[in-house]
């Protein structure tokens, strides 16, 4: 396979994508609507491919980070709604009704140039706007003092030519986060998003079609929130503590292959630095994935690669293109082997959590230079 000439690749389960999707769409009910997070190039796994599927299951939102992501996609065969949760500059906007493409608005400054764009093109400009409920990033501040002018803001925004105001949007901080305080704060913010939702509504006189805040964390945990259309990422591709409590599979196994073995004596140092020195005769296999293809060289000399004889310690630092792996005592994986870093066998979570970082930042870390085969 000329893709795989390496012998690295990130194998992407469909079947599993589906089996997610449904299991997702069963605890949302028929009456919510779903939109999956396909920006970064769907979390690494392909947005085109993830994309043609979500919409053959019969999705009912996209959402990317970017123009260029959400065009991608057009160019593509991908004609179900898709909005963008990032700004796109002005000039941009021409494009954005050109390809049916909706626009998240963050504040009265964006509204009144989209505005402006859109009757200068002649053409509606779909809208959601975002309201910041205290993830404080992008979004109308609503909160405390800020409830008038809020309001008052997104009325405005709402009320402007060339804009088609279809839907309202938050974002939960720490929906996914454990603990009573975390809790009360995403209750806080749904909260203050139902009182600005019900306010601008009186105010317009006309409701929202799409009222949508419910991320990973409270798609499993908080189902008051789903309201009109719920909007999971990492669900999706079955990762994360959620995952298994909802019986979720993993979509992306990352796998590479023992390129050479060979044998040191008791006292070698292995790799750059020598931070890993056998203490034993040791039979060291080689593997064709290094902090270039997205491995984190802070799991240098930590972590262990799932073998068919179980799992294999990686030792000494990662390199760029490869790292090694202890094969010692494994006399069945040789040459060719195949060897998972992470996906079925071998958590992603687990390894996330030992670089102290989420399986989102390992997903997407996985590089060009890794082909993704679709099964
Ligand atoms: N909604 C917004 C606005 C986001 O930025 C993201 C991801 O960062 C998501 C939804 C999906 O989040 P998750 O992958 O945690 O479900």
């Amino acid at each position: 396979m000329e893709s795989t000439l390496r012998r690295t690749w990130a194998e992407i389960d469909l079947d599993a994508l589906a089996h997610n999707y449904h299991k997702l769409r069963e605890r949302i009910g028929a009456d919510v609507k779903f939109l999956g997070v396909v920006k970064a190039d769907a979390y690494g796994h392909g947005s085109v491919q993830v994309s043609h599927l979500l919409q053959e299951l019969g999705a009912d939102y996209l959402a990317v980070s970017s123009i260029d992501e959400a065009v991608e996609l057009r160019l593509n065969d991908v004609t179900m709604p898709i909005l963008i949760l990032g700004h796109t500059p002005k000039e941009q906007v021409s494009r954005l009704i050109k390809y049916h493409i909706t626009q998240a608005v963050s504040c009265e400054a964006k509204a009144l140039e989209y505005s402006e764009e859109a009757v200068k093109c002649g053409g509606i400009l779909k809208i959601h706007i975002k309201v910041d409920t205290g993830m404080s990033r992008l979004g109308y501040l609503c909160d405390g003092d800020h409830f008038e002018t809020g309001v008052a803001g997104i009325c405005h925004g709402c009320s402007l030519p060339g804009l088609d105001a279809e839907g309202i949007f938050t974002h939960f901080a720490v929906s996914d986060e454990p603990g009573e305080d975390c809790k009360k704060y995403t209750e806080h913010q749904f909260d203050l998003f139902m009182r600005v939702i019900e306010e601008v509504e009186k105010r317009l006189g006309r409701k929202f079609a799409l009222r949508h805040c419910a991320n990973t964390g409270a798609v499993a945990r908080y189902p008051e929130t789903f309201l009109d259309m719920v909007r999971p990422g990492l669900l999706l591709y079955g990762y994360g503590e959620f995952a298994d409590e909802l019986g979720l599979l993993p979509v992306m196994t990352l796998k590479t292959t023992v390129s050479t073995i060979k044998i040191y004596p008791a006292g070698t140092a292995i790799s750059y630095g020598g931070i890993f020195k056998t203490e034993h005769t040791t039979r060291i296999g080689v593997v064709p994935y290094g902090y270039a293809d997205g491995f984190f060289r802070c799991l240098s000399n930590r972590c262990a690669l799932m073998t068919k004889e179980g799992p294999a310690p990686q030792r000494g630092k990662i390199c760029m293109d490869m790292c090694m792996i202890d094969l010692t005592g494994k006399m069945g994986v040789d040459v060719g082997s195949e060897v998972e870093v992470f996906g079925k066998q071998n958590s992603i979570n687990d390894l996330a959590a030992l670089a102290g970082t989420i399986p989102y930042e390992l997903t997407c870390a996985v590089s060009k230079r890794v082909p993704r085969i679709y099964i």
